[in-house]
């Protein structure tokens, strides 16, 4: 490189030079000298493995403003999740309440009661604050909240399995995804497991077999995203309860999704709630903070006093804490449950649950001709009927009534590299907009699309021509 700046050394003001001009002045007001300097280097770097001539001073400057820019955009970018999946895992599950948000933001900006008795004067412990309202809300006798379901297993499995047997169904061992298997997580937390009974069909007497001096617990996982249908049997945790009373081992229920509420209220199925499973008798249940309760990440574990104590004092448990941040948010999230009533209007989760098929219709048609207006007449758009579902593992098999519009490619020739370039279009916005290729469509579920004229006016950088001129 300096060879080059000796044979030639017109080709490229100096750095010096170019850190005085207008635009890279605006970069160092914005991103500091150092980050500038760094970026100007490399932009001339590039210039010169490219083999450019770049003279003008400002126009280095501004490449290297750019440059920086680019960098600086979060990658954790907001986006319009139009997937017809409500809690959809890869784009952050639930979105959380206006109040819980409010919470979250004032415990990040003060120091709070987090471990702290103000009314005593003394040390408190981070679960007071939860343990009170998840005791009201699912009639268990205490509880305990960590950094998500997985880590409720884990927690629950070190403490009560570690070097002893965990009996399981063979027709629940499940893999979540993510790496979320049942039998890993089991062997990380030490515990032996002892399958029984078979994919389709468990018994009671299966269980009993298995029990004995060793066993440490014994699981129900709730068999979140899948169903075995036909010639099946499972145990009911009720009947588990009362075999396993006499050995003194604990039942565990991991619910998984976990409702606090009866689904039914939103036309949908009965999906067991957190309060159910306790009052079967299951000795502890688990479930997440970001599935259908509509909350941050996190994983409850309720039940007995005597079983949570022990998880408490388990040393693992330290690892797998909440912050102040989440727990805020998670208990103005829990306190809205209070009012089920209007738990539809204020739990984002619920809210998008509950839209009526011909509400989130009519939205489509309001959106309609403005998206075929950006799309130009190489695609066609249409208001369709279609399935959203919950995601993350509650009710798989239950589709939502919902709406949405389909962008098909007009014509049939290329129309795979239309709909991809599309896809990218959409995902190259200011908010990326995330929708679902079927039939040969790119489907946008409109079930979880709030901000309308946000989305509209985010449509106005649609560029799908020059991909879609790129494919004609
Ligand atoms: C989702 C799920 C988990 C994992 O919960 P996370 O909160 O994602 O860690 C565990 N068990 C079941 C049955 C689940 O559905």
């Amino acid at each position: 490189m300096s060879q080059i700046e000796e044979r030639n050394p017109r080709r490229f003001p100096s750095v010096d030079e170019i850190l005085k001009t207008v635009p890279a002045l605006a970069a160092v007001d914005r991103f500091g000298h150092q980050a500038v300097v760094g970026a100007v280097r490399a932009t001339l770097a590039e210039a010169r493995a490219e083999k450019l001539v770049l003279s003008d001073s400002s126009r280095i400057a501004s490449a290297a403003f750019g440059r920086l820019e680019i960098e600086d955009r979060s990658s954790l970018r907001p986006v319009f999740n139009l997937t017809g999946t409500v809690l959809h895992t890869n784009l952050g599950r639930a979105l959380i309440a206006d109040v819980a948000v409010d919470a979250a933001v004032q415990a990040m900006r003060h120091a709070v009661t987090l471990e702290f008795d103000v009314n005593g004067g003394k040390r408190g412990e981070r679960d007071d604050h939860m343990r009170d309202l998840l005791c009201e809300l699912t009639g268990a006798e205490d509880a305990t909240v960590v950094n998500n379901n997985a880590a409720a297993v884990l927690l629950v499995l070190n403490t009560f399995a570690k070097g002893r047997d965990a009996i399981v169904s063979r027709g629940e061992l499940i893999e979540i995804g993510g790496a979320f298997r049942m039998p890993e997580i089991m062997s990380r937390a030490g515990a032996k497991l002892v399958e029984v009974g078979t994919t389709n069909r468990t018994h009671k007497k299966d269980f009993a077999a298995a029990i004995g001096p060793k066993t440490g617990l014994v699981l129900k996982v709730h068999t979140s995203n899948y169903r075995v249908e036909g010639f099946t049997a499972a145990v009911e945790p009720s009947a588990l309860v009362a075999l396993t009373r006499k050995h003194q081992v604990p039942v565990v229920n991991d619910l998984g999704s976990g409702t606090l509420i009866d689904l039914k209220r939103f036309g949908l199925k009965h999906e067991p709630t957190v309060a159910e499973a306790v009052a079967e008798g299951a000795d502890l249940v688990t479930f997440s903070g970001d599935k259908l309760l509509g909350g941050p990440q996190a994983g409850f574990i309720v039940g007995r006093k005597d079983l949570i104590a022990r998880l408490n004092a388990n040393p693992m448990k330290r690892a797998l804490r909440v912050d102040k941040i989440r727990l805020s948010a998670l208990e103005a999230t829990l306190k809205l449950y209070r009012d089920p009533d209007r738990l539809a209007q204020r739990v984002p989760t619920l809210r998008f649950l509950a839209r009526k098929a011909v509400d989130i219709r009519a939205q489509a048609e309001r959106i309609a001709p403005a998206l075929a207006a950006w799309l130009g007449d190489r695609f066609v758009v249409k208001v369709i009927d279609c399935s959203s579902q919950i995601g993350s593992g509650a009710l798989p098999l239950e589709g939502m009534a919902s709406a949405g519009l389909a962008c098909g490619a007009r014509g049939s020739s290329g129309s795979g590299r239309a709909l991809s370039d599309l896809s990218a279009a959409l995902r190259r916005l200011p908010v990326p907009v995330i929708g679902h290729v079927a039939d040969k469509r790119l489907v946008l579920d409109m079930r979880c699309l709030e901000d309308e004229a946000g989305f509209l006016s985010n449509l106005k950088k649609l560029d799908v021509r020059s991909g879609t001129d790129a494919v004609a």
